[in-house]
């Protein structure tokens, strides 16, 4: 008898036919003799409306009462779920994560998962009852609700397999699984077969949101099998798992945007020791990551530093670093939400020259102005004006040959 993890996305719980849907899903796992966990999200754009509504009530609602309210969505979904298999005569339980528990730190929106107890849990399977998980939520040691981020659930799914030792977590969402691209902007995505845990990572942390990075990072330390597959139909989807032998070998394997990041430049600060620590400090200790950092070459002692954070902290960002720029006479701070960054992906770039200039090269072609450039042994990004990223990301893709054509040319 296996265990199986199953993790539905919102669009696959978007309405109580979908539900029903995914009931009907759960409930054949169910007789085919499994053990059954399931996960949910809240129905889609649930969670954005929530986060709408506490943007309503203050400037920067983060903290306990801002996971308080957007946990919400999630405990619709499971107690729908658990209603509607317990109606098709499949006992099923709701789970809210202090019900599991699912243990967190106290970093409100973006808490790590510490420790889950699966007693409570194994309990149920062992009757044969299917445990219905919120996603997304855990609590703290004090008690208080906690969320793990935008696409938490994915997390809390993986992690929930990790725990309960189960065989296979399978992630079911509105795509047939991990494609080159994103397979809603690039009709021309090809879905992979398999896919690294290292290469997913990659992919993960620079966009495709298919899949929540600490999801993988999970899965990578667990040695957890995730497959990712489509809640509307019966299509082979993905397997995301250790690297092997027959894993495709190419230069780029992958191309992704992020929309969720804007940048901020400070002008004309004096060029002295200690500035980048003055102005990056203050920033750590209040929470707020710093992703990509350009500073300029310093002309009559001044310099120009521009770097990126993530949207929902860009104006909380914003207005620290214009008191620091004010602190260390810098002459002026802008931002600007409206970039991308879109990156390309892939481990042969460890081994093979070009890669870079041939990615600038596809992009000026197309009038397309790179603000930032990042790159490592196996990425480049570069920042771009949003309004490009479609294009930038189409013109990536076939210029490295990913397409479902291209199979066999050179990549
Ligand atoms: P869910 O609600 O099921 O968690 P998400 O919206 O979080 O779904 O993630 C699925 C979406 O990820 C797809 O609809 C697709 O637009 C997007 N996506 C981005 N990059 C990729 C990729 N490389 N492969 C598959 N999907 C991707
Ligand atoms: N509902 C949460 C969100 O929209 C978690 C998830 O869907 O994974 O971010
Ligand atoms: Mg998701």
């Amino acid at each position: 008898m296996a265990l199986i993890v199953q993790k539905y996305g919102g669009t696959s719980v978007g309405n109580i036919e979908r539900i029903k849907n995914v009931a009907k899903r759960v409930a054949r796992t169910r007789s085919q003799g499994n053990r059954v966990v399931v996960v949910l999200s809240a129905m889609s754009g649930e969670t954005n409306r929530l986060v709408a509504l506490t943007n309503e009530c203050g400037e920067f609602p983060v903290g306990r009462e801002y996971d308080a309210v957007v946990s919400t969505g999630e405990q619709v979904t499971i107690g729908l779920l658990a209603l509607i298999l317990g109606e098709m005569g499949c006992q099923a339980r709701s789970f809210m994560g202090h019900q599991v528990p699912i243990i967190t730190d106290s970093r409100f929106g973006s808490a790590r998962i510490e420790e889950i107890k699966p007693d409570n849990l194994m309990r149920e399977l062992d009757k044969g009852v299917v445990a219905v998980v919120a996603g997304f939520q855990g609590v703290d040691t004090d008690g208080n609700i906690t969320t793990l981020g935008r696409g938490g659930s994915d997390t809390t799914a993986v992690a929930l397999a990790a725990a309960l030792k189960a065989d296979l977590c399978e992630i079911y969402t509105d795509v047939e699984g991990v494609y080159t691209t994103d397979p809603n902007i690039c009709t021309d995505a090809r879905k992979l077969e398999k896919v690294s845990y290292d290469e997913m990572l990659e992919m993960a942390s620079l966009g495709a949101k298919v899949l929540q990075t600490r999801s993988v990072e999970f899965a990578k330390k667990y040695d957890v099998p995730v497959m990712v597959r489509s809640s509307f139909n019966d299509a082979p989807g993905t397997l995301v798992c250790k690297e092997d032998e027959d894993m495709e070998k190419v230069v780029v394997s992958g191309v992704t945007y992020n929309k969720d990041e804007a940048k901020i430049s400070v002008l004309r600060v004096p060029d002295r020791p200690g500035i980048a620590a003055l102005l990056f400090k203050p920033l750590t200790e209040a929470g707020i990551n710093v992703d990509m950092i350009v500073q300029n070459i310093s002309h009559d002692s001044h310099t120009d530093m521009t770097f990126t954070v993530t949207k929902t902290d860009y104006k909380r960002a914003l207005k620290l670093v214009k008191e620091i720029g004010d602190k260390i006479e810098a002459k002026e701070v802008v931002g600007d939400p409206n970039i991308a960054k879109v990156s390309i992906v892939g481990a042969g770039m460890r081994s093979h020259a070009g890669v870079a200039s041939r990615m600038f090269e596809v992009l000026a072609q197309e009038g397309i102005n790179i603000m930032m450039i990042s790159t490592s042994e196996i990425k480049i990004s570069c920042v771009v004006d949003i309004k490009y990223t479609e294009l930038a990301v189409r013109v990536l893709h076939k210029e490295f040959g990913l397409g479902k054509d291209d199979i066999g040319e050179e990549k």
